[in-house]
Protein backbone atom coordinates (compact mmCIF):
# COMPACT_ATOMS: atom_id res chain seq x y z
CA UNK A 1 0.00 0.00 0.00
CA UNK A 2 2.77 2.20 1.08
CA UNK A 3 4.92 1.62 -2.12
CA UNK A 4 1.67 2.22 -4.30
CA UNK A 5 1.72 5.39 -2.64
CA UNK A 6 4.98 6.41 -2.93
CA UNK A 7 4.76 5.22 -6.84
CA UNK A 8 1.72 7.80 -7.82
CA UNK A 9 3.58 10.88 -5.19
CA UNK A 10 6.44 10.26 -7.48
CA UNK A 11 4.62 10.13 -10.73
CA UNK A 12 2.53 13.00 -10.14
CA UNK A 13 5.81 15.17 -9.18
CA UNK A 14 7.18 14.67 -12.30
CA UNK A 15 3.76 15.01 -14.42
CA UNK A 16 3.94 18.88 -12.48
CA UNK A 17 6.63 21.05 -14.18
CA UNK A 18 5.90 23.29 -16.80
CA UNK A 19 8.85 24.05 -18.27
CA UNK A 20 11.75 21.31 -16.95
CA UNK A 21 12.26 18.12 -15.07
CA UNK A 22 15.53 17.71 -13.00
CA UNK A 23 15.57 14.48 -11.29
CA UNK A 24 18.56 14.51 -8.94
CA UNK A 25 20.86 11.23 -7.18
CA UNK A 26 23.99 11.03 -5.30
CA UNK A 27 26.44 9.62 -6.73
CA UNK A 28 28.80 10.09 -4.14
CA UNK A 29 29.71 7.09 -1.37
CA UNK A 30 29.00 4.36 -3.65
CA UNK A 31 25.21 4.68 -3.28
CA UNK A 32 23.41 2.94 -6.43
CA UNK A 33 20.45 5.87 -7.65
CA UNK A 34 16.72 5.02 -6.80
CA UNK A 35 14.45 2.46 -8.56
CA UNK A 36 12.37 4.99 -10.21
CA UNK A 37 15.72 6.79 -12.30
CA UNK A 38 16.51 3.16 -13.41
CA UNK A 39 12.78 2.66 -14.71
CA UNK A 40 13.10 6.20 -16.55
CA UNK A 41 15.77 5.55 -18.13
CA UNK A 42 14.32 2.78 -19.46
CA UNK A 43 11.12 4.12 -20.41
CA UNK A 44 13.02 7.10 -22.08
CA UNK A 45 16.32 6.45 -23.66
CA UNK A 46 16.77 9.86 -24.55
CA UNK A 47 17.19 11.01 -21.13
CA UNK A 48 19.83 13.39 -20.29
CA UNK A 49 22.43 12.92 -17.90
CA UNK A 50 24.56 15.22 -16.61
CA UNK A 51 26.63 16.11 -13.57
CA UNK A 52 25.28 19.21 -11.29
CA UNK A 53 28.93 20.11 -11.28
CA UNK A 54 29.17 21.04 -14.76
CA UNK A 55 25.70 23.09 -15.24
CA UNK A 56 25.76 26.70 -16.43
CA UNK A 57 24.86 29.00 -13.45
CA UNK A 58 21.31 30.10 -15.61
CA UNK A 59 20.46 26.70 -15.19
CA UNK A 60 19.87 27.17 -11.62
CA UNK A 61 18.46 30.85 -12.04
CA UNK A 62 14.50 30.31 -12.32
CA UNK A 63 13.27 33.05 -10.39
CA UNK A 64 15.20 36.56 -8.68
CA UNK A 65 15.82 34.51 -5.39
CA UNK A 66 17.30 31.90 -6.98
CA UNK A 67 19.07 34.16 -9.26
CA UNK A 68 20.60 35.27 -6.21
CA UNK A 69 21.46 32.05 -4.68
CA UNK A 70 23.40 31.55 -7.77
CA UNK A 71 25.20 34.05 -7.79
CA UNK A 72 26.52 33.73 -3.74
CA UNK A 73 26.95 30.08 -4.93
CA UNK A 74 29.35 30.80 -7.59
CA UNK A 75 30.76 33.61 -5.92
CA UNK A 76 29.66 37.16 -6.07
CA UNK A 77 32.71 38.40 -7.78
CA UNK A 78 32.48 36.01 -10.33
CA UNK A 79 31.65 36.61 -14.13
CA UNK A 80 28.49 34.41 -13.49
CA UNK A 81 27.84 36.61 -10.13
CA UNK A 82 28.35 40.06 -12.34
CA UNK A 83 26.33 39.09 -14.55
CA UNK A 84 23.16 38.19 -12.34
CA UNK A 85 23.65 41.39 -10.46
CA UNK A 86 23.52 43.38 -13.22
CA UNK A 87 20.08 42.03 -14.06
CA UNK A 88 18.76 42.07 -10.52
CA UNK A 89 20.29 45.92 -10.24
CA UNK A 90 16.58 47.08 -10.75
CA UNK A 91 15.10 44.94 -7.77
CA UNK A 92 15.77 47.13 -4.26
CA UNK A 93 16.27 44.38 -2.13
CA UNK A 94 18.39 42.64 -4.07
CA UNK A 95 20.78 45.22 -4.58
CA UNK A 96 20.88 46.29 -1.02
CA UNK A 97 21.84 42.42 -0.27
CA UNK A 98 24.79 43.32 -2.80
CA UNK A 99 25.34 46.59 -1.24
CA UNK A 100 25.49 45.04 2.24
CA UNK A 101 28.07 42.17 1.14
CA UNK A 102 30.32 45.16 -0.65
CA UNK A 103 30.15 47.20 2.50
CA UNK A 104 31.40 44.19 4.67
CA UNK A 105 33.95 42.79 1.86
CA UNK A 106 35.65 46.05 1.19
CA UNK A 107 35.91 46.81 5.17
CA UNK A 108 33.10 49.42 5.70
CA UNK A 109 31.02 48.63 8.96
CA UNK A 110 28.62 46.43 8.47
CA UNK A 111 24.97 47.31 10.00
CA UNK A 112 23.46 44.75 11.08
CA UNK A 113 20.56 46.84 13.44
CA UNK A 114 16.67 46.13 13.17
CA UNK A 115 15.27 49.35 13.88
CA UNK A 116 11.68 48.75 13.15
CA UNK A 117 10.23 47.48 16.64
CA UNK A 118 7.43 45.92 15.76
CA UNK A 119 9.43 42.95 13.80
CA UNK A 120 11.74 42.67 17.29
CA UNK A 121 8.54 42.38 19.38
CA UNK A 122 7.27 39.73 16.97
CA UNK A 123 10.77 38.12 17.68
CA UNK A 124 10.78 38.21 21.11
CA UNK A 125 7.45 39.24 22.46
CA UNK A 126 6.64 41.65 24.98
CA UNK A 127 8.46 39.98 27.71
CA UNK A 128 11.39 38.25 26.36
CA UNK A 129 12.33 35.37 29.03
CA UNK A 130 16.70 35.25 28.87
CA UNK A 131 18.18 32.01 30.36
CA UNK A 132 21.73 32.22 32.48
CA UNK A 133 23.45 31.04 29.12
CA UNK A 134 21.76 33.23 26.82
CA UNK A 135 22.85 36.35 28.78
CA UNK A 136 25.95 35.23 28.66
CA UNK A 137 25.98 34.35 25.00
CA UNK A 138 24.01 38.16 24.72
CA UNK A 139 27.48 39.32 26.53
CA UNK A 140 29.80 37.72 24.24
CA UNK A 141 28.43 39.06 20.90
CA UNK A 142 25.02 40.42 20.41
CA UNK A 143 24.59 39.55 16.92
CA UNK A 144 25.72 35.58 17.99
CA UNK A 145 22.51 35.80 20.42
CA UNK A 146 20.26 37.24 18.27
CA UNK A 147 20.83 34.36 15.42
CA UNK A 148 20.53 31.81 17.76
CA UNK A 149 18.24 33.20 20.66
CA UNK A 150 16.24 35.11 18.29
CA UNK A 151 15.99 34.07 14.95
CA UNK A 152 16.89 30.31 16.88
CA UNK A 153 18.52 29.04 13.88
CA UNK A 154 20.96 26.26 15.14
CA UNK A 155 23.19 23.60 13.07
CA UNK A 156 21.48 20.35 14.12
CA UNK A 157 23.52 18.93 16.52
CA UNK A 158 24.80 14.89 16.36
CA UNK A 159 24.10 13.15 19.79
CA UNK A 160 27.31 12.70 20.79
CA UNK A 161 28.72 11.24 24.25
CA UNK A 162 30.12 14.71 24.59
CA UNK A 163 30.80 17.08 27.80
CA UNK A 164 26.84 18.27 27.46
CA UNK A 165 25.85 14.15 28.25
CA UNK A 166 28.92 14.42 31.02
CA UNK A 167 27.21 17.38 32.89
CA UNK A 168 24.07 15.72 32.66
CA UNK A 169 24.82 12.49 34.33
CA UNK A 170 26.91 14.73 37.31
CA UNK A 171 24.22 16.74 37.37
CA UNK A 172 21.64 13.87 37.97
CA UNK A 173 24.05 12.14 40.24
CA UNK A 174 24.61 15.02 42.74
CA UNK A 175 20.43 15.66 42.92
CA UNK A 176 19.66 12.36 43.45
CA UNK A 177 22.33 12.14 46.40
CA UNK A 178 21.83 15.31 47.81
CA UNK A 179 18.11 14.73 47.73
CA UNK A 180 18.52 11.52 49.34
CA UNK A 181 20.45 12.58 51.88
CA UNK A 182 20.78 15.36 54.66
CA UNK A 183 24.15 16.33 55.07
CA UNK A 184 25.17 14.33 58.52
CA UNK A 185 24.03 11.02 56.34
CA UNK A 186 25.96 12.13 53.65
CA UNK A 187 28.93 12.57 54.76
CA UNK A 188 28.56 8.70 56.50
CA UNK A 189 28.30 7.16 53.35
CA UNK A 190 30.93 4.86 52.87
CA UNK A 191 33.04 4.35 49.44
CA UNK A 192 30.73 1.35 48.81
CA UNK A 193 27.29 3.38 49.50
CA UNK A 194 28.67 6.00 47.71
CA UNK A 195 30.01 3.87 44.34
CA UNK A 196 26.67 1.93 44.90
CA UNK A 197 24.90 5.27 44.59
CA UNK A 198 26.22 6.52 41.32
CA UNK A 199 25.89 3.24 39.50
CA UNK A 200 21.95 3.64 40.65
CA UNK A 201 22.11 7.31 39.45
CA UNK A 202 24.14 6.81 36.37
CA UNK A 203 21.91 3.48 35.12
CA UNK A 204 18.54 5.85 35.48
CA UNK A 205 20.06 8.86 33.57
CA UNK A 206 21.25 6.54 31.00
CA UNK A 207 17.45 4.54 30.77
CA UNK A 208 16.02 7.95 30.79
CA UNK A 209 18.58 9.35 27.73
CA UNK A 210 20.04 6.41 25.69
CA UNK A 211 17.12 3.79 26.67
CA UNK A 212 19.98 2.12 28.80
CA UNK A 213 22.78 0.31 27.15
CA UNK A 214 21.57 -2.52 25.00
CA UNK A 215 23.11 -2.49 21.56
CA UNK A 216 25.47 0.40 21.92
CA UNK A 217 28.86 0.55 20.92
CA UNK A 218 31.50 -0.46 23.36
CA UNK A 219 32.69 3.38 23.21
CA UNK A 220 29.46 3.59 25.46
CA UNK A 221 30.15 1.53 27.88
CA UNK A 222 33.68 3.28 28.27
CA UNK A 223 32.35 6.11 28.36
CA UNK A 224 29.56 5.26 31.35
CA UNK A 225 32.74 3.46 33.18
CA UNK A 226 34.47 6.23 33.04
CA UNK A 227 31.71 8.63 33.92
CA UNK A 228 31.21 6.65 37.28
CA UNK A 229 34.51 6.89 38.31
CA UNK A 230 35.25 10.24 37.86
CA UNK A 231 31.70 10.77 39.59
CA UNK A 232 32.96 9.10 42.77
CA UNK A 233 35.95 10.91 42.86
CA UNK A 234 34.06 14.05 42.99
CA UNK A 235 31.57 13.15 45.27
CA UNK A 236 34.28 11.60 47.72
CA UNK A 237 35.99 15.11 47.51
CA UNK A 238 32.63 16.74 48.18
CA UNK A 239 32.06 14.64 51.26
CA UNK A 240 35.20 15.62 52.83
CA UNK A 241 35.14 19.21 51.86
CA UNK A 242 31.66 18.76 53.74
CA UNK A 243 32.44 16.84 56.89
CA UNK A 244 35.31 20.45 57.45
CA UNK A 245 33.06 22.73 56.91
CA UNK A 246 29.47 24.49 58.98
CA UNK A 247 27.57 25.15 55.84
CA UNK A 248 24.55 23.00 54.86
CA UNK A 249 22.67 22.04 51.26
CA UNK A 250 19.89 23.89 51.82
CA UNK A 251 18.72 23.92 48.25
CA UNK A 252 18.78 21.81 45.77
CA UNK A 253 18.49 22.10 41.45
CA UNK A 254 16.41 25.19 42.78
CA UNK A 255 14.66 27.17 39.99
CA UNK A 256 15.13 30.58 40.06
CA UNK A 257 12.57 33.28 37.88
CA UNK A 258 9.22 33.64 36.71
CA UNK A 259 6.67 36.89 37.12
CA UNK A 260 7.47 37.57 40.80
CA UNK A 261 11.47 37.43 40.58
CA UNK A 262 13.37 40.15 41.11
CA UNK A 263 15.17 39.08 38.48
CA UNK A 264 12.66 41.23 35.57
CA UNK A 265 13.37 44.07 34.48
CA UNK A 266 12.10 46.54 32.32
CA UNK A 267 13.13 49.53 29.58
CA UNK A 268 11.26 51.52 27.19
CA UNK A 269 8.27 49.95 27.86
CA UNK A 270 9.65 46.07 27.78
CA UNK A 271 10.16 43.53 30.15
CA UNK A 272 13.20 41.17 30.35
CA UNK A 273 12.44 37.71 32.46
CA UNK A 274 15.77 36.54 33.63
CA UNK A 275 15.74 32.68 34.73
CA UNK A 276 18.39 30.17 35.60
CA UNK A 277 18.69 27.28 37.88
CA UNK A 278 21.06 27.21 41.24
CA UNK A 279 22.72 23.91 41.17
CA UNK A 280 22.59 24.01 45.40
CA UNK A 281 22.75 27.01 47.98
CA UNK A 282 24.55 25.87 51.11
CA UNK A 283 23.61 27.86 54.69
CA UNK A 284 25.35 28.53 57.90
CA UNK A 285 23.86 29.48 61.05
CA UNK A 286 20.35 30.16 59.24
CA UNK A 287 21.68 33.20 58.27
CA UNK A 288 24.92 32.97 55.76
CA UNK A 289 24.44 31.86 52.07
CA UNK A 290 26.79 30.62 49.56
CA UNK A 291 25.53 29.34 45.66
CA UNK A 292 27.95 26.83 43.78
CA UNK A 293 27.71 25.66 40.69
CA UNK A 294 28.87 22.49 38.89
CA UNK A 295 30.90 23.37 36.18
CA UNK A 296 32.50 20.25 33.91
CA UNK A 297 34.55 23.05 31.77
CA UNK A 298 37.88 23.87 33.73
CA UNK A 299 36.70 27.61 34.22
CA UNK A 300 38.43 29.56 36.25
CA UNK A 301 36.94 32.69 38.13
CA UNK A 302 38.10 36.32 37.56
CA UNK A 303 36.71 39.72 38.49
CA UNK A 304 37.31 41.17 34.98
CA UNK A 305 35.01 38.70 33.74
CA UNK A 306 32.35 40.05 35.20
CA UNK A 307 33.24 43.24 33.88
CA UNK A 308 32.18 41.90 30.32
CA UNK A 309 29.15 40.60 31.47
CA UNK A 310 30.48 36.56 32.13
CA UNK A 311 29.91 34.93 35.37
CA UNK A 312 27.72 37.17 36.35
CA UNK A 313 24.21 34.79 36.86
CA UNK A 314 25.65 33.20 39.96
CA UNK A 315 25.50 36.88 41.52
CA UNK A 316 22.28 37.71 40.12
CA UNK A 317 21.25 34.07 41.66
CA UNK A 318 22.12 34.89 44.96
CA UNK A 319 20.47 38.23 45.44
CA UNK A 320 17.35 36.57 43.75
CA UNK A 321 17.59 34.09 46.54
CA UNK A 322 18.55 36.66 49.56
CA UNK A 323 16.70 39.76 48.99
CA UNK A 324 13.36 40.44 51.22
CA UNK A 325 10.80 38.16 50.37
CA UNK A 326 13.56 35.77 48.54
CA UNK A 327 13.81 31.94 49.08
CA UNK A 328 16.21 32.64 51.56
CA UNK A 329 15.52 36.22 52.21
CA UNK A 330 16.92 38.01 55.59
CA UNK A 331 19.99 35.86 54.87
CA UNK A 332 23.30 37.64 53.69
CA UNK A 333 25.46 36.85 50.92
CA UNK A 334 28.55 34.11 51.75
CA UNK A 335 29.94 34.23 48.76
CA UNK A 336 29.62 32.24 45.27
CA UNK A 337 31.34 28.96 44.28
CA UNK A 338 32.41 26.84 40.67
CA UNK A 339 32.78 23.07 41.77
CA UNK A 340 34.46 21.18 39.05
CA UNK A 341 33.06 17.97 38.37
CA UNK A 342 35.81 16.65 36.42
CA UNK A 343 39.07 15.02 37.52
CA UNK A 344 41.65 13.70 35.14
CA UNK A 345 41.52 9.31 35.34
CA UNK A 346 45.11 9.25 34.87
CA UNK A 347 44.63 6.73 31.66
CA UNK A 348 47.58 7.74 30.37
CA UNK A 349 49.39 6.39 33.90
CA UNK A 350 51.09 9.96 34.27
CA UNK A 351 51.00 10.00 37.59
CA UNK A 352 52.86 7.11 39.63
CA UNK A 353 52.05 7.22 43.26
CA UNK A 354 49.09 6.90 45.21
CA UNK A 355 50.05 10.61 46.55
CA UNK A 356 50.52 11.56 43.03
CA UNK A 357 47.44 10.67 41.73
CA UNK A 358 45.13 12.30 44.92
CA UNK A 359 47.42 15.77 44.54
CA UNK A 360 46.25 15.72 40.85
CA UNK A 361 42.41 15.16 41.82
CA UNK A 362 42.87 17.31 44.60
CA UNK A 363 44.27 20.04 42.14
CA UNK A 364 41.55 19.67 39.84
CA UNK A 365 38.70 19.71 41.97
CA UNK A 366 39.60 22.91 43.74
CA UNK A 367 36.69 25.74 44.20
CA UNK A 368 37.11 29.09 42.58
CA UNK A 369 34.67 32.04 42.82
CA UNK A 370 34.12 35.10 45.20
CA UNK A 371 33.64 34.82 48.80
CA UNK A 372 32.57 37.15 51.61
CA UNK A 373 35.84 38.85 53.10
CA UNK A 374 34.95 37.37 56.73
CA UNK A 375 37.30 35.40 58.57
CA UNK A 376 34.73 33.70 60.69
CA UNK A 377 32.39 33.32 57.66
CA UNK A 378 35.61 31.57 55.53
CA UNK A 379 36.51 29.19 58.12
CA UNK A 380 32.51 28.03 58.27
CA UNK A 381 33.36 26.65 55.03
CA UNK A 382 37.25 25.32 55.69
CA UNK A 383 39.56 25.36 58.59
CA UNK A 384 42.53 27.04 56.75
CA UNK A 385 45.55 27.28 58.82
CA UNK A 386 47.42 30.53 59.53
CA UNK A 387 50.20 31.45 56.39
CA UNK A 388 48.29 28.14 53.97
CA UNK A 389 45.94 28.58 51.07
CA UNK A 390 42.12 26.51 51.66
CA UNK A 391 42.29 23.17 50.24
CA UNK A 392 38.88 23.51 49.10
CA UNK A 393 38.01 27.38 48.61
CA UNK A 394 39.95 29.86 47.24
CA UNK A 395 41.53 31.33 50.18
CA UNK A 396 45.14 32.29 51.37
CA UNK A 397 45.51 33.55 55.14
CA UNK A 398 48.50 35.54 56.08
CA UNK A 399 50.60 34.63 58.93
CA UNK A 400 48.33 36.41 61.44
CA UNK A 401 45.61 34.90 60.33
CA UNK A 402 44.36 37.38 58.09
CA UNK A 403 43.06 37.30 54.76
CA UNK A 404 45.62 36.88 52.02
CA UNK A 405 45.95 39.76 49.48
CA UNK A 406 45.65 37.41 46.24
CA UNK A 407 41.95 35.63 47.83
CA UNK A 408 39.32 36.56 45.67
CA UNK A 409 37.40 38.17 48.67
CA UNK A 410 34.15 41.23 48.46
CA UNK A 411 32.52 42.81 50.97
CA UNK A 412 28.70 42.93 51.40
CA UNK A 413 28.59 46.51 49.27
CA UNK A 414 30.87 44.70 47.11
CA UNK A 415 28.44 41.82 46.31
CA UNK A 416 25.64 44.71 45.93
CA UNK A 417 27.44 46.23 43.16
CA UNK A 418 28.10 43.48 41.50
CA UNK A 419 24.21 42.47 41.78
CA UNK A 420 23.75 45.82 40.51
CA UNK A 421 25.86 45.83 37.70
CA UNK A 422 24.61 42.54 36.16
CA UNK A 423 21.29 44.34 36.36
CA UNK A 424 22.37 47.02 34.65
CA UNK A 425 23.71 45.18 32.29
CA UNK A 426 19.51 43.00 31.78
CA UNK A 427 18.27 46.29 32.00
CA UNK A 428 20.59 46.80 28.80
CA UNK A 429 20.06 43.84 27.05
CA UNK A 430 16.28 44.48 26.85
CA UNK A 431 16.97 48.08 25.60
CA UNK A 432 19.65 47.07 22.87
CA UNK A 433 17.27 43.69 22.19
CA UNK A 434 13.80 45.61 21.17
CA UNK A 435 15.81 48.59 19.87
CA UNK A 436 17.41 46.04 17.12
CA UNK A 437 21.14 47.32 18.24
CA UNK A 438 22.70 43.72 17.87
CA UNK A 439 25.95 44.78 16.25
CA UNK A 440 28.20 41.47 15.28
CA UNK A 441 30.99 42.60 17.77
CA UNK A 442 32.70 39.40 19.06
CA UNK A 443 34.23 39.87 22.96
CA UNK A 444 38.25 39.32 23.08
CA UNK A 445 37.87 37.05 25.40
CA UNK A 446 41.26 37.62 27.78
CA UNK A 447 43.70 34.48 27.89
CA UNK A 448 42.00 32.79 25.13
CA UNK A 449 43.97 31.71 22.21
CA UNK A 450 40.81 31.36 19.96
CA UNK A 451 38.29 34.12 18.88
CA UNK A 452 34.72 33.65 19.66
CA UNK A 453 34.34 33.89 15.75
CA UNK A 454 35.92 30.63 14.98
CA UNK A 455 33.81 28.30 16.55
CA UNK A 456 31.05 30.48 15.37
CA UNK A 457 28.29 28.98 13.05
CA UNK A 458 27.20 32.19 12.25
CA UNK A 459 30.34 33.72 10.34
CA UNK A 460 28.41 33.59 6.85
CA UNK A 461 25.33 35.09 8.72
CA UNK A 462 27.23 38.14 10.34
CA UNK A 463 29.62 38.23 6.82
CA UNK A 464 32.78 39.01 9.36
CA UNK A 465 35.53 38.80 7.97
CA UNK A 466 37.32 41.48 9.62
CA UNK A 467 37.67 40.07 13.08
CA UNK A 468 40.54 42.54 13.63
CA UNK A 469 37.98 45.58 13.08
CA UNK A 470 34.86 44.46 14.48
CA UNK A 471 36.57 42.72 18.14
CA UNK A 472 35.42 44.41 21.47
CA UNK A 473 38.15 45.02 23.15
CA UNK A 474 37.81 43.22 26.85
CA UNK A 475 37.19 45.60 30.08
CA UNK A 476 40.11 45.14 32.69
CA UNK A 477 38.30 47.25 35.11
CA UNK A 478 34.92 49.02 35.89
CA UNK A 479 33.61 51.79 37.41
CA UNK A 480 31.40 49.73 40.46
CA UNK A 481 30.50 53.17 42.28
CA UNK A 482 29.34 53.87 38.62
CA UNK A 483 26.47 51.23 39.39
CA UNK A 484 25.74 51.91 43.25
CA UNK A 485 24.72 55.68 42.26
S1 LIG B 1 31.23 35.01 13.62
FE1 LIG B 1 31.91 36.35 15.28
S2 LIG B 1 30.93 38.34 14.88
FE2 LIG B 1 29.86 36.78 13.66
S3 LIG B 1 28.14 36.16 14.93
FE3 LIG B 1 29.81 34.72 15.32
S4 LIG B 1 30.86 35.57 17.09
FE4 LIG B 1 29.59 37.20 16.27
Amino acid sequence: MRIAEERFNAFKAMCSPSAKLYLTYSVSGGQSCSPYIAKLKNLIPCLKEIEIAKLDADEFAFSESSAYQTAARYGLYSREGVTIRKLLSENEVYSDKFDYIDNVRFGYAADHSIPDRSANEQLYGNKMRVSATSFEEYSKCPFRFFVSYGLKLSRPKKTQLNSLYWGNAVHACMERVFKKYAKAEFIKLTDKQLEDEIISAVNEFCETEFKGGFSKKADFDVFIGRLKANTLRVLKRIRTEMHGSQFVPELIEYNIGGENSALNVSADGHSLIFYGKVDRADVYKNYYVRVLDYKTGTKEFKIDQLYNGINLQMFLYLYELTREGGRLGGMKPAGVLYVPVISPDNADGRYVTQEEIQGQINKSLCMNGMLLNDADVLRAMEQIDAGTSGKYIPIKLKADSTIGANSNVTDEEGFEKIKQMAMDELVQMCSDLYSGRIPAAPLEIKGSSFTLCESCDYQDLCANFDYEKIKREWRDSYDMDKTAE
